[in-house]
């Protein structure tokens, strides 16, 4: 990296330009577009086969570090290395490569772009993995390729008309799901959200329950809940056979919410009717992966939220919401509030001023 660019000047302590840090891309050019039109801020663009040293040195200059990626995820030791650090942004919605106690430990804020494009898209992909799987389009698609064995009724479908849906994670691409089910086939929608009062949820269209009685009432379970602490390993063996055999188990949030081991075992006993899966622990997954040899498994490979209008909102709502943040205002998406008061004393100590009122 040409050192001039990267190099701060200062006026009377408080940096010149902000410098902001990403691999590779944004999820749209028009973020580039928006951020290079402000003067103030540096924007250092890194690949991730650079030389760890060129990364390293320009991670230890950041105010700003958009969308982490492996192996220079959000951990305690990246912020140790950028004592700068003012924020780090997902791309999208999920902020799992983020460490959350180090941030709020040391005071940087944590955003995301939830509530922007991913909702429409990824409570469509939902959606569209309860109907493919329900009318048994991929089943029917791969029996017609691979030989003529099979009689028609074999592939008869259901309607989701007036079936039940339980929502795990009632948030923006939850509440979406719910709503696509609810006002095109007239579904009853359950949701479990600990985070949500019954209140809350009546309001976006579900009802409150319990998680045991989500599984055992539904027709579609989708998880839309983030990978945490909590989450991790909340849907297990235990879990699957609580729903009906005739029930589909759907995921479009992260890998490793679901055990998919157990998923795979579960299936073979013809105790869940199917799955959707978008997501993997690990990705993509091999090629014998067990879940792979099921013809009532609908796999897609993390797109659920890739659509060009879902990247050019997060983009652009990224762009805008850094501007925000480099210039001393709270951003709109912090998924870290209890970091404020840190942040505050983080925020003058690094640009030598207090944030903006
Ligand atoms: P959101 O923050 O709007 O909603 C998440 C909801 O989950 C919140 O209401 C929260 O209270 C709830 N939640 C938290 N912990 C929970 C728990 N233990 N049990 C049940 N609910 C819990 O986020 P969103 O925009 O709706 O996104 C949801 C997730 O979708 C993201 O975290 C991300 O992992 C995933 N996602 C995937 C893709 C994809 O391409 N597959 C794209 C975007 C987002």
């Amino acid at each position: 990296m040409n050192k001039e660019t990267i190099m701060e000047t200062k006026v009377a302590g408080v940096p010149s330009r902000k410098r902001l840090v990403y691999f590779e891309r944004w999820a749209d050019p028009i973020a580039e577009e928006i951020l290079n039109r402000e003067s103030d801020i540096e924007l250092v663009r890194l690949s991730l086969s650079d030389a760890p040293d060129k990364i390293w040195e320009a991670l230890a200059g950041a105010h700003g570090y958009q969308w982490p990626r492996p192996p220079y995820r959000g951990s305690e030791d990246l912020i140790a290395r950028s004592p700068k650090l003012l924020a780090m942004a997902s791309q999208g919605s999920g902020c799992d490569v983020m460490d959350f106690p180090a941030c709020n430990d040391a005071g940087v804020m944590i955003v995301n772009q939830a509530g922007l494009g991913g909702r429409e898209a990824v409570a469509s992909h939902a959606f569209a993995m309860m109907l493919g799987l329900s009318k048994q389009l991929i089943q029917s698609d791969r029996a017609m390729r691979r030989d003529r064995k099979w009689e028609r009724l074999q592939f008869t479908g259901e309607d989701l008309t007036e079936q039940t849906v339980g929502i795990i994670g009632f948030g923006n691409i939850g509440t979406r799901t719910a709503e696509l089910c609810r006002t095109a086939y007239r579904m009853t929608v359950l949701a479990y959200d600990p985070y949500l009062s019954a209140q809350e949820i009546e309001s976006r269209g579900g009802h409150k329950v319990e998680l045991d009685e989500l599984l055992a009432r539904s027709d579609f379970v989708s998880v839309h809940c983030p990978l945490t602490g909590d989450t991790r390993g909340m849907i297990g063996e235990r879990e699957y056979r609580k729903m009906k055999p005739s029930a589909f188990f759907i995921t479009t949030s992260r890998g490793g919410i679901h055990d998919e081991a157990a998923l795979a075992r579960v299936l073979t006993e013809g105790k869940l009717a199917g799955a959707g899966l978008d997501v993997w622990e690990e990705e993509p997954p091999p090629l014998d992966h067990p879940l792979l040899r099921f013809d009532n498994v609908v796999t897609s490979i993390h797109i659920a939220g890739v659509t060009r209008r879902a990247y050019r909102q997060c983009a652009e709502g990224a762009a805008v919401q850094w501007i925000d943040i480099l210039r001393g205002k709270r951003p709109p998406r912090l998924v870290n509030p209890e970091v404020w008061p840190k942040y505050q004393q983080r925020y003058m100590r690094v640009m030598g001023q207090p944030l903006v009122a």
